[in-house]
């Protein structure tokens, strides 16, 4: 076993013990009132399990993203909500590899030390959708700083972050020699901002996601927020997009875990005919389906997490990651609920919960049919299609 291992299997063992303080009621309860697990990503925060890849110079822990990837699994195999504080993980990424030094001085300690929250990133807008090169939200240069104005849509987490990474256009779509020119990536201080340029409306959703709409009018954010170099934001989103794809993956694997641990539960203990419904193969294959799924699909992550944490190009595993990954976790969901009978429909087993959760990983932070498109095109070199 290498020392890698054994620190993955220290990681998982110390952030169950952190979950098993949160049970199913938590979650039960944060799920019915909407409200946002405070309580567990400050436990987190203090653990310094959001800090794993913020490396040790600023007051992380300075591992990769195969120990980021054990943290998100394990809090999903739990049961917990790993989507209230993912976030952070991916996002601050950003920051690091392409912040100037000041801005990382200002804010990557505070980050660690769980004072401030970097759970924001805003890309997505109502008219764009997943084509972001048609982003509309623009900065006007404005000497000393920019001025924001546009719409944004689906931006997790604003109501309990401090700070957001924010991509807007700083130049017109056609200006550019390509249609992803021209958009910078802004560091936007959300206390600031709210009231000042910056309103935020919830939206209702499905899961317990604090999703929101942004409407910026003429939102002033400092030069020196920005990120990257401007017109080359769309490169330094892109960067952390494999790891945003890895973690989501293993948050997957964790799900999915946490289906066949409840359906294998389940079919030994209920007893129909006189006997466990496990010994009808009709409920034992599906479950064992799943098994060999996730499986084959947790290998996938594990691959493509090594080749990040190596430096090495890693876009195809990546996708492939998540794809296998969010369609394991779907197929274990269902196959979960049914081997539960009507049983499953009850919110005290939480398994609904995680039903309703888990299929987010489809749509978000990019759907399936785009990453299948990815590797039509980009893998095996089939015509474009757009
Ligand atoms: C709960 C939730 C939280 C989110 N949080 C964030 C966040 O924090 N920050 C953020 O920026 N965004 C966030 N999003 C947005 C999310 O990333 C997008 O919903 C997702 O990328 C899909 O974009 P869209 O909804 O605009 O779908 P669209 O782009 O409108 O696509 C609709 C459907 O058409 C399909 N489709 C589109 N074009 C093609 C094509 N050429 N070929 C085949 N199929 C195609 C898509 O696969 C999709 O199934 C969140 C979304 C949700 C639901």
């Amino acid at each position: 076993m290498s020392d890698t291992d054994d620190l993955c299997g220290e990681i998982r063992k110390s952030v169950l013990a952190l979950c098993s303080g949160f049970p199913s009621r938590y979650w039960q309860k944060t799920d019915s009132e909407n409200s946002y697990p405070t309580e567990f990503v400050e436990a987190l925060s203090e653990a310094g399990y959001l800090a794993t890849l913020i490396p040790e110079q600023y007051g992380g822990a300075g591992l990769g993203l195969r120990e980021a990837c054990v943290v998100l699994e394990t809090m999903s195999r739990s049961g917990a909500h790993a989507g209230a504080c993912h976030a952070q993980m991916y996002t601050m990424g950003t920051l690091l590899r392409h912040g100037s030094e000041d801005l990382k001085q200002l804010y990557l300690p505070e980050i660690a030390s769980g004072k401030l929250r970097l759970q924001s990133f805003a890309v997505t807008e109502p008219d764009a959708g997943t084509d972001t090169s048609r982003i509309t939200t623009f900065a006007s240069d404005c000497g000393d700083h920019y001025k924001i104005s546009g719409q944004k849509t689906w931006i997790s987490r604003v109501e309990h972050s401090d700070l957001m990474i924010l991509l807007a256009r700083t130049a017109p779509r056609d200006a550019g020699a390509k249609p992803v020119d021209g958009m910078t990536v802004f560091l936007v201080d959300i206390r600031q901002a709210i009231g000042n340029g910056l309103t935020v409306q919830a939206i209702s959703t499905m899961i317990n996601h604090h999703t929101t709409q942004l409407f910026f009018d003429e939102l002033r954010v400092p030069k020196d927020h920005v990120i990257g170099k401007v017109g080359q934001g769309f490169r330094c989103i892109l960067d952390g997009m494999n790891a945003e794809r890895i973690l989501i993956a293993s948050e997957c694997i964790g799900d999915g875990r946490f289906f066949v641990d409840r359906a294998v539960g389940y079919a030994r203990d209920r007893k129909v005919f006189g006997r466990a419904i496990g010994m009808n193969q009709g409920v034992q294959f599906p479950i064992a389906r799943s098994y060999a799924e996730i499986e084959a699909a947790s290998l996938m992550v594990d691959k493509a997490a090594k080749l990040f944490d190596q430096g090495q190009s890693c876009g195809a595993e990546a996708n492939i990651a998540k794809l296998l990954a969010s369609e394991a976790s779907w197929k274990a969901a269902d196959m979960c609920l049914q081997t539960h009978g009507g049983a499953g429909f009850a919110k005290e087993l939480d398994i609904e919960r995680k039903f309703r959760e888990t299929r987010l990983y489809q749509v978000a932070p990019i759907s399936t049919n785009l990453i299948l498109s990815y590797v039509a095109e980009r893998v095996l070199d089939l015509p474009k299609s757009y």
